[in-house]
C-alpha cells in the first residue's frame, strides 16, 4: 500500500486551491491528474519582476514593477475601445489599459485615489508610458509578493501562467518531508539537496542557468527517478530469477536437420547468440533474454534453432508477434526447415475462430503441435499447452514492457526469449530493460549489398514516378510508403488511397495498397501478391510490418520521410536490400525542410547501421520523442532528460544493483525509505512482489 506520507501528492490536482471545475481539467491535462504531477512539471524560462524604475525611467518593452498612485479611470467611449486607468508617481505618467474590461471589477482593483503596484511589460507611445494588461495589481503592502523571479510554466490554452504559478505553489505545500533514501555521502560528494529543498529550488529559478538539466537540484531529481525506474527493474528481474526455471537440454538432431536444410551457414553472431542462448536454457534458471539485431540481421533462424532445442528435449516452444501479417509470415518461412526437421507447426491467431480453433487447441493439449506460432492471441485464456518451456516473442517493443511483466507475473514456468529490431540506444535499452541480458545480432548476413539511399524534394514527385517506372520495367519491385500521423487517420488513409489511384493511372492495374484499417485478410492478400507475381508496386501506410519479407523488393519511396523517426525510418529501408541485388531508398520529404531536419534525413543517406542511426536520432530529437514513447513501450520520465542525464542513469544502475544485493527485500531503513521512491515515482507495482516490512 502506498505509504501514508504520500498519501497529499495523490489527491486529484482539483484538490488544490483555486482549481475548480473549469481549470483543474486544463491543469490536468497538461500536468497529469494528481497534486504530485504539479511537481514534477518543471519551470522552462523565468521573469525577474525585481525591477522598480520610477516612471520617468522605466524603459520600453521589458517587465517592470512599478509603485503608482490611481488618478481616474477613463471608462471607454465606444464597445471595442480599451478602457484606461490613469496612474502617476511624480515623476510621470503610466497609462493602464484593459480590454473588454468589467468597470466593477476595475473600480474595486485600482479604486481611484489609492496607491498600488503594478507590475508587466511597459511600452511606450511618444512619451507616454503604457501598459496593456499587467499581470499584478496588489496594494502596497503587499510590494514583497510581486517582487520576486517568477517561474514560467509550460501551458495549455486557456490556462492563465498565474493559475499555474499557484497551483505548484500549493503542490509544493503539500509535499511532505521524505525519509532520504539516498546515500548521505553520495548526496555530500555531488553537492545534492535533499528531495523536498530540490523540488523548491527547481520551482524558484533564480536566473536563466537554474534552468538547465545540470544543475544540482534538477540533477538530483532526476537521479531519484532513474533510481526508482532501475530498482523497480532489478526487482521484478530479481523476482524472475527466484522462480525456478528447468533444465532444457536437446541432443541436436532436429537442429542438424534444419541446418542441413538452410541454404545458407550461420554467422558469427548468430552462432555467438544461439550458444548464450543455449546456456541460458540449459541452466536451471528461468531464462531472460533479449535477441537484439538490425532488420534483416537472421533472427528468425536463431529463434527457429532455439525453438527445436525446446522440441528436442520433448517440450513445446512458442512464438508470438506483434500482429497478424507478421504471424503468418513466420509461419510461411518456418515451414520448410521445420518440415526437414519433422517439426510440426501451428498457427493461432484472433483470427481463428470455432472449429479451426478447436482443433489447434486439441493438437496444442495433446502435443501434436510443437511449435505455436501466433499474435497475443497466444497467451489468452483456454490456450492451453501439453507442455510450453520456451517461449520467443518478436518485435518486443510493439507489445510494451508492461506486457512482458504481465506475461512473467503470470508465472509460467517458461523460459523467454525477446526479440527486437528496433536499435535501441544503450541508454534507452537500459531504462527499459535494466539488466537484461541481451545477445546482439551484429552486422548483416554477407552477400547483402548496400542500399543507396537519396533525399528529395515532394516537389520531384514526378521524376521520381518516372523513375519507379524504368526499375518495374527492370523487374524490380517497388514498395510506396505514405505516413500515418495518429492525429487524422482519416486524412492520411485518404491521402494513400489517393496516391494509390494516382499510381495506377500512371503506372498501370499491377499497383496494390495496403493500409492499416483493412481486414486482415484483405492485408494478407496484398501482401501476398507483392510477394508473388500479380503486383509490382505496393502503396502501403506504415503496416508493412517490421520483419515482413519480400527479398525481391529493391526499391522504396518514402512519402513526407521528415514526418518519421529516424529508427522507424531505417525499419521501414530494412524492407529492402533483403536479396543479392541492389537496392535503392528515396526520401521524398514535403515543404522547407529545417537545418535539423535535413541533418537527420542525411544521417540516413549516410549510413545503414541500425545502432549508429538511433543514437544519432537521441541525439537530435532527445529520447521522448524518438520511438514515439507510447508505442515503444519505453518508460516515459518525468525528471530525467536521457540526452543529458545518461551519466546518472549508469550510477544508478549500479546504486541498484548494489541495494538489492546488500536488502534484497528493501527492509532496512534504506530501503524503507527507498519503498517510498518507488511509490512516488508510481512504480510501486513491484513492491507488490516484496514482503511487507
Ligand atoms: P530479422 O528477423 O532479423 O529481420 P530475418 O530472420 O527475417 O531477419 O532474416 C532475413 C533474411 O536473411 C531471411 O531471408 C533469412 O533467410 C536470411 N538469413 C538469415 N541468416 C542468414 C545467413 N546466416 N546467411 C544468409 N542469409 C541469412
Ligand atoms: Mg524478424
Amino acid at each position: 500500500m502506498r505509504p501514508e506520507c504520500l498519501y497529499p501528492l495523490f489527491a486529484p490536482v482539483s484538490a488544490l486551491p483555486g482549481l475548480g471545475p473549469r481549470l483543474a481539467p486544463l491543469v490536468e491535462k497538461i500536468t497529469g491528474a494528481h497534486v504530485v504531477d504539479l511537481l514534477w512539471h518543471l519551470p522552462v524560462g523565468l521573469v525577474d519582476r525585481r525591477f522598480m524604475p520610477t516612471l520617468d525611467q522605466a524603459p520600453a518593452g521589458r517587465v517592470v514593477t512599478l509603485k503608482v498612485h490611481v488618478d481616474r479611470h477613463m471608462a471607454p467611449g465606444g464597445a471595442r475601445r480599451p478602457y484606461r486607468v490613469v496612474c502617476t508617481d511624480g515623476t510621470g505618467i503610466l497609462t493602464l489599459v484593459f480590454f473588454h474590461a468589467k468597470g466593477d471589477w476595475l473600480e474595486k482593483t485600482l479604486p481611484a485615489g489609492s496607491e498600488r503596484v503594478v507590475s508587466g511589460v511597459a511600452e511606450r507611445f511618444n512619451d507616454d508610458l503604457q501598459m496593456t494588461h499587467p499581470d499584478h495589481i496588489v496594494p502596497v503592502d503587499r510590494l514583497d509578493e510581486v517582487m520576486t523571479v517568477e517561474a514560467v510554466y509550460p501551458l495549455t490554452a486557456g490556462l492563465p501562467g498565474k493559475v499555474m504559478v499557484k497551483a505548484v505553489r500549493a503542490a509544493l505545500e503539500r509535499a511532505p518531508d521524505l525519509p532520504e533514501w539516498d546515500d548521505p555521502e553520495f548526496l555530500r560528494r555531488r553537492g545534492w539537496p535533499s528531495w523536498r529543498e530540490a523540488l523548491g529550488t527547481v520551482h524558484a529559478p533564480q536566473r536563466d542557468s537554474d534552468l538547465i538539466p545540470a544543475t544540482t537540484a534538477r540533477s538530483r531529481l532526476a537521479y531519484d527517478e532513474l533510481l526508482a525506474n532501475q530498482l523497480a527493474l532489478g526487482l521484478v528481474r530479481a523476482q524472475m530469477r527466484k522462480l525456478s526455471g528447468r533444465v532444457i537440454a536437446g541432443d541436436g538432431r532436429l537442429r542438424r536437420r534444419i541446418l542441413d536444410s538452410l541454404p545458407f551457414r550461420l554467422t558469427e553472431a548468430q552462432l555467438r547468440s544461439l550458444a548464450e542462448i543455449d546456456a541460458d536454457l540449459e541452466a536451471p534458471l528461468r531464462m531472460l533474454r533479449l535477441l537484439q539485431g538490425d532488420v534483416g540481421s537472421g533472427k528468425t533462424v536463431v529463434a527457429l534453432l532455439a525453438m527445436a532445442t525446446a522440441v528436442e528435449s520433448g517440450c513445446q516452444a512458442a512464438l508470438m508477434a506483434p500482429t497478424e501479417i507478421l504471424a503468418r509470415q513466420h509461419l510461411a518461412t518456418l515451414q520448410g526447415p521445420a518440415e526437414a526437421a519433422g517439426i510440426r507447426l501451428g498457427l493461432l491467431t484472433g483470427r481463428d475462430k470455432g472449429k479451426a480453433r478447436e482443433k489447434i487447441l486439441a493438437d496444442l493439449a495433446s502435443g501434436g503441435i510443437d511449435i505455436l506460432i501466433g499474435t497475443h492471441a497466444l497467451f489468452q485464456e483456454g490456450v492451453v499447452f501439453r507442455d510450453l518451456a520456451f517461449a520467443v516473442i518478436d518485435e518486443q517493443h510493439r507489445f510494451g514492457v508492461h506486457q512482458r511483466l504481465d506475461l512473467a507475473a503470470k508465472g509460467q514456468a517458461v523460459d523467454m526469449l525477446v526479440m527486437t529490431a528496433t536499435p535501441i540506444p544503450r541508454t534507452l535499452m537500459l531504462t527499459a530493460y535494466g539488466d537484461m541480458d541481451v545477445s546482439r545480432l551484429d552486422g548483416k548476413p554477407p552477400g547483402r549489398k548496400p542500399i543507396a539511399t537519396r533525399v528529395l524534394p515532394l516537389a520531384r514527385l514526378d521524376d521520381v514516378v518516372e523513375g519507379v517506372r524504368r526499375a518495374i520495367a527492370g523487374g524490380a519491385k517497388v514498395y510506396w510508403i505514405c505516413p500515418l500521423v495518429e492525429e487524422s487517420e482519416k486524412v492520411d488513409l485518404a491521402a494513400a488511397a489517393d496516391r494509390h489511384a494516382e499510381l495506377v493511372e500512371r503506372l498501370g492495374p499491377r499497383v496494390g495498397l495496403v493500409h492499416g484499417k483493412m481486414k486482415g485478410a484483405e492485408k494478407d492478400r496484398a501482401m501476398a501478391a507483392f510477394a508473388g507475381t500479380d503486383l509490382d508496386l505496393l502503396v502501403a501506410t506504415t503496416v508493412i510490418e517490421v520483419g515482413v519479407n519480400v527479398p525481391e523488393a529493391t526499391v522504396m519511396v518514402i512519402e513526407h520521410a521528415e514526418r518519421f523517426g529516424l529508427a522507424q525510418l531505417h525499419q521501414l529501408r530494412g524492407r529492402i536490400g533483403r536479396g543479392d541485388r541492389a537496392s535503392s531508398c528515396l526520401l521524398l520529404y514535403g515543404g522547407p525542410l529545417s537545418e535539423n531536419g535535413k541533418a537527420r534525413l542525411n544521417i540516413l543517406r549516410e549510413s545503414e547501421d541500425g545502432f549508429l542511426i538511433a543514437e544519432e536520432d537521441l541525439r537530435l530529437r532527445g529520447a521522448g520523442e524518438l520511438l514515439g514513447t507510447r508505442q515503444s513501450g519505453l518508460p516515459e520520465f518525468r525528471m530525467a532528460d536521457l540526452t543529458s542525464h545518461s551519466d546518472l542513469l549508469a550510477i544508478a544502475r549500479d546504486d541498484a544493483r548494489l541495494i538489492l544485493e546488500t536488502d534484497p527485500e528493501l527492509q532496512g531503513p534504506r530501503g524503507q525509505a527507498l519503498r517510498t521512491l518507488l511509490y512516488l515515482f508510481e512504480r510501486d507495482g513491484v513492491v507488490k512482489t516484496l514482503r511487507s516490512g
